[in-house]
């Protein structure tokens, strides 16, 4: 690295800094107050900003600019347009102007709506979100200007991740600034923020492209265990290889001069898998940066011919990917809401936002799974790993224990560790944050001055946990505004409250083992849900309850929820369509054949020998080519099996029914399909096998 670290940090950002060097004063005071205050933003001074911006991009080599967005679809979407514009003496300029910067429409008839809009109405907008700053981007086309952006329909529907989060964001900084003032603080914002940490896989590319299955699912639909796996642990915080450690190196460069605070890199406890976390930011741009360290992740590992494995179970009995979604509340006066603080006055309020988020996952645990659902996640979910499909919180043995003293008596009078507290009710334990242990295995932890979501899928967008996150702990403190702000006597009342709060809500409190069958009895006597798939998942989306609670804070209309519920259908319909297909494909054309290539081989050996040497012993041939016979014919079986369902799936119109139809018909099926394949796998020459093994790839990078 030639440059500094310090001066290399942000360099491709059109940030704070940039901007106060950049624009006048008038034009940064007023974005500044657009950005701070939510106000709206004056045209002119858009065109301001349009100019400044276009001559900082052109001098660091941009020759496009493009809107950046977040379709359904999950990756980001852009279109790049170039600045230069034709002048009467046939030569051009190079130009950018505020509408430019304010407005796209692109083409967009060809991302998800979910019925929001028909082809023929493709008008789609894409709207500056000026709270998130503009980047450029360099790859093999040149340098672009990518400005984030919102995207929605003509009659202003979202169809991205980013608007919902932003209004999510909106509704949660009302709500619990109300809560602020209530106990004196001259609070003028809240905001969430977030912290992602993303797990990924890197193999070598050369074995990534000679298997369809990751090329075009993401993950192995077929392979047989390796006979080392990751139970020696060995591979968790583990020395990081040369190449590996190359490609983290240019990645932090590249995050870095994006203005992404990669900050943590190990290895994970899969063979192969890795871990970046950033330092925690805003919700909203946390959510973009999270975009950019997926995207620049791709990129990069090409570059040092390794491949980016993003999804969620890339191989079956090793560990899968995911990302946990640490998150908090802070104000414009930079304190920490679920700091549980010093004073027993703030620890007071500390508990009333703590019992807010317990009661807003115990409310909607099912709309937190949904916004963790992709077809991925499936595997992970009710799987046999990290985090259980059912919801819970950990809160840590000190914490609970305060919390049931409350419910017990009404008073918190010690903690657990030994310290006395000072007065009743109105006092917490100044918790240290390593009071309590880590609990790797649950769903929604307390870890020390945030929450840490850990269900979040590894290859979507965090924009739908967060907004999810944002609107349900909004929706209990409205409630809880609503109910202090009429009351007579404050304290009476905010203690009264956090007791009821803490005593109807305690179920949703698990600090046990998460992985255990025991947690499944005890968490369906408690009347927990247990979403165990997508396709089950997604009804929670359209409930009334939910659409009501949306409506209320104006996240989603009934129309947008429905749409979505649309599009999570289509999307896992068309995942499992292009699996099943992609399985199909592959045993037809790579597996069966290699394998009959091998039962000759050893038919031919038999003959041999029998002519050669008549009563040679023979039965381990014979008895091989009988067992993988009849394991080819078992494939061939199911092969046909799942080329009749998947035709069958085709014919369904409604597309709830088919994505059910899918999960239920389709998926078992693949896996009788691969069961005898990847038997095969153990018994075939190598030679002839195919494609690479999990061996190859989980372990020779
Ligand atoms: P772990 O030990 O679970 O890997 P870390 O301490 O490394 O956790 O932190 C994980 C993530 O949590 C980081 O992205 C970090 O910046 C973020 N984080 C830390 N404090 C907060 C907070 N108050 N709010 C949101 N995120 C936070
Ligand atoms: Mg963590």
């Amino acid at each position: 690295m030639s440059e500094k670290l310090t001066d290399l940090f942000a360099i491709d950002v059109f940030n704070e800094a940039t901007m106060l060097e950049r624009l006048p004063k008038k034009t940064y005071a007023a974005l500044k107050k657009t950005i701070q205050n939510g106000e709206d933003l004056d045209p002119s001074v858009a065109e301001v900003v349009a100019n400044a911006m276009k001559d900082w991009a052109i001098e660091r080599g941009a020759t496009h600019y493009s809107h950046w967005f977040q379709p359904m679809t999950g990756i980001t979407a852009e279109k790049h347009d170039s600045f230069i514009n034709p002048t009467s003496d046939g030569k051009i300029i190079m130009e950018f102007s505020g509408k430019e910067l304010i407005k796209g429409e692109p083409d967009a008839s060809s991302f998800p709506s979910g019925g929001l809009r028909a082809t023929f109405e493709a008008r789609g907008y894409t709207a500056w979100d000026c709270t998130s700053p503009a980047f450029l981007r360099e790859d093999a086309a040149g340098v672009t200007l990518c400005i984030p952006t919102a995207f929605c329909s003509y009659t202003g529907e979202a169809l991205d991740m980013k608007t919902p989060l932003l209004r999510s964001m909106e509704a949660l900084s009302t709500q619990a600034t109300r809560i602020c003032k209530l106990f004196g603080h001259d609070v003028k914002k809240v905001s969430p923020s977030v912290g992602p940490e993303q797990e990924y896989f890197l193999i070598d590319k050369a074995k990534y492209l000679q298997r369809d299955d990751l090329i075009f699912s993401g993950r192995t639909l077929f392979g047989a265990m390796p006979p080392k796996g990751q139970e020696l642990d060995d591979h968790y915080f583990g020395c990081i290889k040369e190449r590996v450690a190359c490609f983290m190196k240019e990645l932090n460069v590249e995050l870095w001069k994006l203005g992404v605070t990669a900050k943590t890199q190990h290895n994970e406890a899969a063979p192969a898998q890795h871990e970046l976390a950033p330092i925690y930011a805003t919700a909203n741009i946390a959510t973009d940066h999270n975009q950019l360290v997926m995207e620049c992740m791709k990129r990069i590992a090409n570059r040092h011919n390794l491949a980016c494995l993003l999804h969620e179970k890339p191989f079956a009995g090793v560990n899968g990917s995911g990302k946990h979604d640490n998150w908090s509340m802070v104000t414009d006066t930079g304190k920490n809401l679920l700091d549980p603080g010093k004073t027993p006055h703030e620890n007071i309020q500390f508990l009333l936002f703590l019992s807010a988020v317990l009661k807003a996952v115990d409310l909607h645990a099912d709309l937190l799974r949904v916004s963790a659902a992709n077809p991925g996640n499936d595997h992970r979910l009710g799987g046999y790993e990290a985090p259980p499909a059912i919801i819970s919180v950990y809160l840590g043995t000190q914490l609970e224990d305060v919390i049931l003293q409350l419910i017990e008596t009404g008073e918190a009078k010690s903690s657990k560790d030994g310290g006395k507290l000072n007065v009743g009710v109105h006092t917490l334990p100044e918790l240290k944050k390593d009071a309590t242990d880590r609990n790797r295995t649950s769903p929604f932890a307390f870890t020390g001055n945030k929450f840490e979501f850990r269900m979040v899928a590894s290859s979507m967008s965090i924009g739908p946990a967060n907004t999810t996150l944002n609107t349900i702990v909004a929706d209990v403190l409205s409630e809880m505004a609503d109910e202090l702000e009429a009351a007579t006597d404050f304290d009476l009342a905010v203690h009264d409250l956090i007791k009821k709060t803490l005593t109807e809500h305690q179920r949703i409190v698990f600090n046990g083992n998460g992985y255990s069958q025991e947690w499944v009895e005890e968490a369906e006597r408690r009347g927990l849900p247990n979403i165990r798939s997508m396709v089950e998942a997604i009804p929670a989306l359209v409930t009334e309850k939910a659409i009501k609670m949306f409506e209320k804070h104006h996240v989603f209309s009934a129309v947008e929820l429905h749409s979505r519920a649309e599009i999570m259908y289509e999307t896992y319909a068309k995942a499992i369509n292009i699996e099943a297909r992609t399985m199909i494909s592959m045993a037809s054309v790579q597996y069966i054949p290699a394998v009959i290539k091998y039962t000759k081989r050893l038919a031919d050996s038999i003959n041999a020998i029998k002519e050669a040497v008549p009563d040679a012993d023979i039965s381990v041939q014979t008895s091989l080519l009988k067992e993988i016979s009849s394991l080819l014919a078992a494939a061939q079986t199911a092969l046909k099996k799942l080329q009749k369902l998947v035709s069958e799936a085709s014919s369904i119109n409604e597309i709830d029914k088919m994505a059910i139809f899918y999960r239920n018909n389709v998926f078992p099926a693949m896996a009788e399909l691969r069961e005898p394949i990847d038997a095969l796998e153990v018994l075939v020459d190598k030679d002839l096998w195919p494609v690479p093994t999990y061996g190859e790839m989980l372990f020779e990078v």
